[in-house]
Formats: structure tokens, C-alpha cells, sequence
């Protein structure tokens, strides 16, 4: 493995932290030469696992970019319009790995995952490619956790409802959901310490505060977010088109869904196959890390639940089949038990009310890892190991 000059930007950020510390777990930085970049503090000190080049270069530096091999980005997709164009106009040729969605749907660019599309990664490494875009968060997790349906061929169509993490929207909207807990807590701090307090006195304070909540509060939501959700991530797509192009009323994050899932898969447009529909709900819901999703399955036909859980629970190492009980599910089936974790638990798994065909499943993962950090280093190592 030859040592490559690897830049790296958006470190400190809420992926980037995650991905510089899978990165020293896994002894990447054994094999490469770190060159940090920063948007907010060029010429600052590099972070400890700098080797050489101990100073932070200037992100926007077209000459500073140019000298890398490889750049990893999770600096986010306004990063990524201003610069990546410049970068390729200028002549610069190498790995672009990148964790925002700006490419993601580019010709030229692949959707890297792979533990599900390796196969995917290897025809375009051979035909040249230079840009390795992470996916979705959410279709990452819930590929890592049954895309064995999917690449059995099994999968009709799957729709998905997804309960998605405040960290999802990166460092600030963790701290804004905590500080809006905090405001909460604080409102009826008395009345909770007080057990004879009526509940219903809690409950309107609560909701007045709720509803006050503005400013700085929820600067980033939009809406409070602690004790409520938000039915809809990312951008509105519209009304009126057709549901295959985007639109129909749905929002970006749950267009990303279909067009992602299929793009990594190597099927769709683009790759002269049918597409198989995925759609659903985006929700963001107030836990701090983690995107959990209930999916359903129209499978091709009926395929024995044993069979099925057998298919999940051989795909990769990290997949873990959650017995469908109230026990098990309680225990391994939540934000809190995977945070942190590199396991993709899939559980309550069962034939649903519609018929033998129809598949329901519950899924999590750690979004920040499988959902961003890990296929980016994994990549990272592909091309190191080219
Ligand atoms: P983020 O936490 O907001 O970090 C992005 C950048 O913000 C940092 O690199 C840093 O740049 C700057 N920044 C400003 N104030 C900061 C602070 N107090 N703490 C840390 N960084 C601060 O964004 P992110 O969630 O990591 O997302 C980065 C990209 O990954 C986005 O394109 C996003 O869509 C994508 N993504 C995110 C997730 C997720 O779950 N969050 C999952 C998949 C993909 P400087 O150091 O240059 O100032």
C-alpha cells in the first residue's frame, strides 16, 4: 500500500469527527499522509494525528487541494458546489471521497457501500472513476441491514418510515435539541420535584413553552423539535411531476430513498434496468443519534419467514437479527442500545395482515456510522489498497 497525500476536510464536524475516530481505530492513518483543511481557521493547528503537514490549510485553497491524492470531505454539500467543479476545471485528477449529497446522483459519480456494492465500485474504478459520494444516511442503514432481499432479487417494492436523529442535521441541531430539552425541564423543574403536582398543570406549561420556543431556540429546525416531530427532511420537491422524477409531493430526503437505493444497487436508470419503487415518510424525531425505520416488503413471491431471517442474518458481519419478541426488541432494538456501535440490528420481522407476500421489518443503525464515516474510510482503503 503506497502512502498517498490525503486531504482531508470537514474533520471537526459531526461526520468528520465520527470518521477521524473510526480512522485512528482502524490505523488508517498508518497509511496515508494527513493534510487538514479548514473553512473557518487556515493556519491553525492541524489536530494531533497530523504527521508532517501540522498546520490547517485553507479549504477554498485550489494550489493546496491539488497537491493531494485524495481528498475525503465531510464538510457538507455547500463545500462541495463552491469547490469540487473549480477543483476538476483546474486539472486536479484525484479520488474526490465526499459525504455530502451534491454528486450523489452524477453520472460519473458512485454511491459507495460496499458491503452491499462492491461489485458496483470495482466496473468504475476499472472505467476510471474519481468521485466516491457516501449515501443517504438512511438508505445506507437500511441497505447495510437487508439488502440481502434486495440482492436476492426478493424486493417488489419496500416502502419506509423512518424515525431520524437530531444529529442527522449535524453538530448544532444535537445541541439545539438538548438546549430545548433543557428549556423544557427547566418550565416545571418545581412541579416534577413535587409528586402531588397535577399533571395536567406539567403538561400546559410544557406546551407553553413548546409553543414559545423561538430565536436561537430553534434556529436550526425551524420548529421545535424536543417533545415533538417533524414529518419532513430536507428540501420540498414540489408537487405535480411524475413520482419517478421527484416530486409528487414528496420531500427530498424521502426522493433519496428510491433514487439512492436503486443507484447503489446498480439498477435503475442510468443502468438500462428496472428500478424497484421505494417510498415512504422522512421523519425527524427527537433522539440523538441513530435513524431507525419500519419497512414494508411486497416480496415476488412467498418466501418462508425462516428463510428470510436466515438471508438477513448471513449477509454481512455486521447484521444482526433481533428475535421478534417484546424482550429482545426492548433490548437490542433502539437508538440507545446501537449508538456507537457498528451493529445493524434488524428485528420484528413478520409476514403482515396483507398476505404471505407482504414483510414487515424494524431496522437502526448508528447513521453517523454506517449512515456516513464508515463507507467513506472503507473507500478511502479501497483506493489505498488499488
Ligand atoms: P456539521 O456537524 O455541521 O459540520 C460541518 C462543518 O461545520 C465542520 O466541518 C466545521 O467546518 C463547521 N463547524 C462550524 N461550527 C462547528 C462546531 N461548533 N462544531 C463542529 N463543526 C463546526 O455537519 P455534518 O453533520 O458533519 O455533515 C457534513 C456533511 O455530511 C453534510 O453534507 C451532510 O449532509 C453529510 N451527512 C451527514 C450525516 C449526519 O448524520 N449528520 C449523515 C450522512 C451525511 P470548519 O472546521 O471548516 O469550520
Amino acid at each position: 500500500m503506497t502512502t498517498r497525500l490525503t486531504g482531508l476536510v470537514g474533520w471537526r464536524g459531526m461526520v468528520g469527527s465520527v470518521l477521524m475516530d473510526r480512522m485512528q481505530a482502524e490505523g488508517d492513518f498508518d497509511h496515508i499522509e494527513p493534510l487538514f483543511f479548514s473553512t473557518s481557521n487556515a493556519g491553525g493547528t492541524a489536530p494531533a494525528w497530523a504527521k508532517n503537514e501540522t498546520r490547517l490549510q485553507d479549504a477554498y485553497d485550489l494550489d493546496a487541494l491539488k497537491r493531494c491524492d485524495i481528498i475525503v470531505t465531510a464538510q457538507g454539500g455547500d463545500y462541495t458546489s463552491d469547490v469540487h467543479a473549480k477543483l476538476r476545471r483546474a486539472g486536479w485528477a484525484g479520488h474526490w471521497i465526499d459525504a455530502a449529497s451534491t454528486l450523489r446522483m452524477k453520472d460519473d459519480a458512485v454511491i459507495v457501500l460496499d458491503p452491499v456494492n462492491l461489485p458496483v465500485i470495482r466496473r468504475a474504478m476499472a472505467a476510471g472513476g474519481r468521485d466516491w459520494i457516501g449515501g443517504n444516511c438512511t438508505v445506507s442503514c437500511m441497505l447495510m441491514g437487508v439488502g440481502a432481499l434486495f440482492k436476492a432479487g426478493l424486493v417488489d417494492w419496500m416502502s419506509t418510515m423512518t424515525y431520524q436523529a437530531a444529529s442527522g442535521g449535524g453538530a448544532a441541531h444535537m445541541r439545539e435539541l438538548l438546549t430545548q430539552f433543557g428549556a423544557l425541564n427547566a418550565e416545571v423543574r418545581a412541579l416534577l420535584d413535587d409528586p402531588k403536582s397535577a399533571i395536567l398543570e406539567i403538561d400546559r406549561k410544557v406546551l407553553g413553552r413548546q409553543q414559545a420556543l423561538g430565536g436561537a431556540e430553534i434556529e436550526n429546525f425551524g420548529v421545535p423539535l424536543g417533545g415533538s416531530l417533524i414529518p419532513w427532511i430536507d428540501k420540498d420537491l414540489g408537487v405535480g411531476k411524475r413520482p419517478d422524477e421527484a416530486g409528487w409531493g414528496t420531500s427530498r430526503e424521502e426522493w433519496k430513498g428510491g433514487a439512492e437505493t436503486n443507484k447503489i444497487l446498480g439498477q435503475g436508470a442510468g443502468f438500462g434496468t428496472a428500478a424497484v419503487p421505494v417510498d415512504g415518510y422522512c421523519v425527524r424525531v427527537g433522539t440523538m443519534r441513530c435513524h431507525s425505520q419500519a419497512l414494508l416488503f411486497k416480496l415476488k413471491r412467498d418466501v418462508p419467514l425462516a428463510d428470510i431471517e436466515a438471508m438477513i442474518a448471513n449477509d454481512s458481519a455486521w447484521v444482526k437479527l433481533v428475535p421478534n419478541t417484546r424482550e429482545d426488541t426492548m433490548r437490542d432494538l433502539t437508538p440507545v442500545a446501537v449508538t456507537g456501535t457498528m451493529t445493524i440490528p434488524v428485528g420484528r420481522l413478520r409476514k403482515m395482515a396483507m398476505g404471505p407476500e407482504y414483510l414487515g421489518a424494524f431496522t437502526i443503525g448508528d447513521q453517523l456510522l454506517w449512515g456516513a464515516a464508515e463507507p467513506l474510510r472503507r473507500m478511502l482503503r479501497i483506493l489505498l489498497e488499488a
